[in-house]
């Protein structure tokens, strides 16, 4: 088959590269890839970590493409020569004081629920597992949410792809996508992968602004930090060479991303509570982007509802997972192009949940932690 992807960030290049691994013939189109929210992204694959009440669905998508990194990790890294840093350390959720610690329980709450593993660690024990630590009032070790570096993992794809990427916006026609400039490329499906700017397209998305610091660390932690400090959402997540990112903010907001100051600030001071050797810390980098939202916040992987000539699958609204996610929805739109069986946990994901309501799944409300 030839297919075109719209959009090169994370999800648009994995599912480019599983199309093109495939045999079909694929193109890639964006002016600019891997500078959407793919840039801002920590990079935590953390679905215990975001696991929430009334997402059981989104859990269960998130704990399948969290078992696909390691193999995933291991072949972009053999296939293109570009090391994605994934880390298996695993992740400390942290309770700074104890109406904090409480928050995090409601979380581990879930997590039994579905029978993921974790483990409460007291004051002492936290520290010990992770002593560049402040005194905290206790956390949980998610032994099973590991990390990666989102500009690695694209810049493996497109060495991947390679020519098959056209640095041009395009957009949807009846034989195919057309550029701005007018050329075209016939294809029997369209993959619409444009994250946020999904939005003027498909209602169900829209933007949610959030903000990561790059810092530089002498002493880094070991591991992914996600806590709660009195009342502030924050983590600390480490990458290979002392980098260390801090991060996110959350807002809705729909004018260009720019990062506030008073968010900065709030995350930075929250970081450094948490993590008092950050204090020396240089800051490399501030960056803000808008996550693609959805109203449950579950993406939309599956053919458009009112599509044109052209076949279009979507791949959008992948909101705080989208490095995450990224394997499992190149599997799912491979099977959505093709005709196949797409895999039993991204079916709950289908665009026409929307538009048929008895697919809906519950919303999600009142998180705790932020990605
Ligand atoms: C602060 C922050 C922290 C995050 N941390 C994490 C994390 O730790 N773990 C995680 O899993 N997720 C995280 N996320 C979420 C994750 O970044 C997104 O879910 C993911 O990047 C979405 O990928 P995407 O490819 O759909 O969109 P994007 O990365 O936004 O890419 C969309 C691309 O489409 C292109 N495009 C748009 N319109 C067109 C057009 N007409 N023609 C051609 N190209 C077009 C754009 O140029 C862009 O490159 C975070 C997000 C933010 C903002």
């Amino acid at each position: 088959m030839r297919a075109a992807v719209i959009g090169a960030g994370v999800v648009g290049l994995a599912c480019a590269e599983e199309l093109a691994r495939a045999g079909h013939e694929v193109r890639v189109f964006d002016p600019d890839p891997g500078a959407g929210a793919t840039r801002a992204a920590a990079g935590m694959l953390a679905p215990a970590g975001e696991a929430w009440h009334g997402e059981a669905d989104l859990l269960r998508l998130g704990v399948a493409s969290a078992r696909l990194w390691p193999q995933y990790a291991a072949r972009l890294g053999a296939a293109s020569g570009v090391d994605v840093d994934l880390r298996t350390a695993g992740t400390l959720l942290v309770g700074q004081d104890h109406d904090d610690l409480r928050q995090v329980r409601r979380s581990l709450e879930v997590l039994a629920a579905e029978g993921l593993r974790f483990q409460e660690l007291g004051p002492r024990e936290a520290r010990a597992q992770e002593p560049t630590l402040s005194r905290v009032a206790g956390a949980a070790l998610l032994p099973d949410d590991h990390n990666v570096n989102p500009r690695k993992v694209v810049r493996a794809l497109l060495q991947l792809l390679g020519d098959r990427l056209v640095a041009a916006r395009a957009a949807v026609d009846a034989a195919g996508v057309v550029t701005a400039d007018g050329t075209r490329f016939d294809c029997d499906a369209v993959v619409v992968a444009t994250g946020a700017e999904a939005r003027t397209a498909v209602p169900q998305v829209r933007p949610v602004r959030g903000e990561t610091i790059r810092l530089r660390a002498g002493d880094p932690p070991s591991r992914v930090l996600r806590a709660r400090v009195h009342g502030q959402p924050v983590y600390v997540v480490p990458r290979a060479g002392g980098e260390v990112v801090v991060g996110a903010s959350e807002e809705e907001h729909d004018a260009e991303p720019v990062a506030g100051l008073g968010t900065v600030v709030r995350l930075l001071h929250a970081a450094r509570t948490l993590v008092p050797g950050l204090e020396t810390a240089g800051v490399l980098e501030i960056t803000a982007r808008h996550r693609p939202g959805t109203p449950d916040n579950g993406p939309l992987i599956g053919p458009r509802a009112h599509s044109g000539p052209v076949r279009e699958v979507l791949a959008v609204g992948h909101y705080r997972g989208g490095v995450l996610l990224a394997p499992v929805t190149a599997q799912a739109v491979r099977a959505h192009v093709e005709g196949s069986d797409v895999p039993a946990v991204a079916r709950p994901f289908v665009p026409s949940r929307f538009t048929h309501p008895q697919h809906v799944t519950p919303t999600g409300q009142g998180r705790a932690l932020t990605t």
